[in-house]
């Protein structure tokens, strides 16, 4: 479960809403990657490789949806760390700008380990405080 959440945080903190909603659409509400294609404008080869790169995660597509669908409110919940400011993006947790959209993720992993885990320690808690408060907590 951790490393599904933390994929989905890293691209929630990235800014990437597209890869949120790519694993929102197929996982839970069960659209299917083409008609996600043609949604996000995103090429078809691009929403089978984020579903494929997800499922990897936990390597069960079921497993994937049920834990989706769980922290998904949860991982909207949090603020993005990166802005786009005039064709440029800024990283609010260290004022570092960016041109290029592909070195966000990196500049997180790299700069920002710490605050990832803690976001993701976050999301964590609140999906397990949310699963006994529902009676569906089973213990994993
Ligand atoms: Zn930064």
């Amino acid at each position: 479960m951790t490393a599904l959440v933390r994929f989905l945080v890293i691209k929630r903190l990235s800014g990437n809403s597209s890869t949120l909603m790519v694993a929102k659409e197929y996982f839970v509400d069960g659209v299917s990657p083409s008609s996600i294609s043609y949604k996000y404008k995103i090429s078809k080869f691009r929403v089978r490789g984020y579903i494929q790169r997800i499922t990897e995660k936990t390597r069960n597509s079921y497993l994937a949806s049920l834990i989706i669908k769980q922290v998904f409110p949860l991982v909207l919940e949090i603020e993005p760390a990166v802005i786009k400011v005039n064709e440029k993006y800024v990283c609010l947790l260290c004022d570092q700008s960016f041109h290029n959209e592909v070195t966000i993720e990196n500049h997180l992993r790299r700069k920002h380990e710490e605050y990832i885990n803690k976001t993701v320690k976050d999301v964590l808690e609140s999906a397990k405080e949310l699963s006994f408060a529902l009676g569906t907590h089973k213990g994993s």
